[in-house]
């Protein structure tokens, strides 16, 4: 097989109350990592859960001192989970995936073979999501296309977090100082050498997925704010537009008024007015995500606290 001097493996896993898979992803990917044969560390990261998450965790470290975890203080959300996992990692190539085995660690093989042709990044792709609802396939496929048109970085429909990337990538996208992570975009904004394998996902194995409807706007208006200004740009055009179509009626009127038929008003004034006054809200809306986007940053907290770890200080020198 490969020899011992072979990179270093980081699998790298955020999990919110996935106490219910852990096991069986545990399962699935020790398995495929015992065929692979590398050394390895698998890093759990929980995003505050409240179902025992971490002391599933707890309970692997124990029989494989190759898990390690890290428990945040709150819920901090799956980007900023995956962004610790990856800060934590120490591996020569990290893999991300998700915890509830709808990114196959059976498809972890062909990532690395892959890698072997001589990429920095292998992303995946979504091929079907059996299990998914239709809304979350439409949304998610809008967005896509949304966030295409704006964005100046290109970012592939049905891209998941599930990625391979070499230490050097890791390191790049570690060094960025943005508290805002969508890390898709930020891969894609990145550059290096990167390919692209589809993969067949799965049905979540056990609960319900951890994307609110919220949390999914929230984490699309990020997306969205952090790669692109043509929403500002937008709200400026059809400012400039509205103002001078009312200008152009400003001047209709007064031509009326001044050879004497006087034009009757009160639709016209209701509409304009309401159209012009919805125009702002919204152009205020858009400046204030930028705003919003900029008091975040400025205030440069960190992006999470750990409650708790486990393993941290395996295979180091670092004596507790
Ligand atoms: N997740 C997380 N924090 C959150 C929400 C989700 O760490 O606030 C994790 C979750 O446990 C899973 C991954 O992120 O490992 C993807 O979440 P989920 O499966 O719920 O999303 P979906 O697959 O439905 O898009
Ligand atoms: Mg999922």
């Amino acid at each position: 097989m490969l020899s011992s001097n072979s990179p270093k493996l980081s699998i790298v896993v955020p999990v919110y109350n996935e106490a219910a898979n852990l096991d069986v992803l545990y399962t699935a990917l020790t398995n495929v990592l015992q065929e692979i044969g590398r050394s390895y560390e698998l890093i759990f990261v929980d995003d505050g859960s409240s179902d025992g998450t971490f002391e599933v965790i707890r309970s692997l470290h124990k029989i494989n001192e190759n898990v390690r975890g890290y428990s945040f203080s709150r819920n901090f959300g799956h980007q900023t989970a995956l962004f610790a996992g990856l800060a934590k990692s120490r591996g020569e190539l990290v893999i991300s995936m998700d915890g509830d085995m709808q990114h196959p660690p059976e498809m972890i093989p062909a990532l690395l073979s892959k890698y072997e042709e001589g990429f920095d990044i292998v992303n995946t792709k979504r091929l079907d999501a059996k299990g998914t609802g239709f809304f979350k396939k439409l949304t998610s496929k809008w967005y896509y296309k949304i966030i295409n048109a704006l964005s100046d970085v290109p970012i592939e429909p049905a891209a998941a977090d599930f990625r391979l990337m070499n230490r050097k990538s890791v390191n790049a996208l570690n060094s960025l100082p943005e508290a805002h992570r969508f890390t898709r975009g930020l891969v894609g904004w990145m550059g290096f050498k990167q390919a692209i394998v589809p993969y067949q996902a799965a049905p979540r194995h056990a609960g319900a997925s951890k994307y609110t409807f919220f949390k999914m706007l929230r984490f699309g208006l990020d997306g969205i704010v952090s790669f692109s200004v043509k929403p500002l740009r937008i709200a400026f055009y059809t400012g400039f537009m509205v103002s001078i179509a009312s200008l152009l009626y400003a001047i209709y009127a007064v031509v009326q008024h001044l050879i004497g038929s006087t034009v009757e008003g009160w639709t016209s004034i209701l509409v304009s007015v309401l159209f012009i006054g919805g125009v702002t809200l919204l152009s205020l809306g858009v400046i204030g995500e930028y705003i919003a986007r900029i008091f975040n940053e400025v205030r440069r907290r960190p992006m999470y606290f750990f409650k708790d770890e486990v393993g941290e200080h395996i295979n180091e020198s670092i004596k507790e």
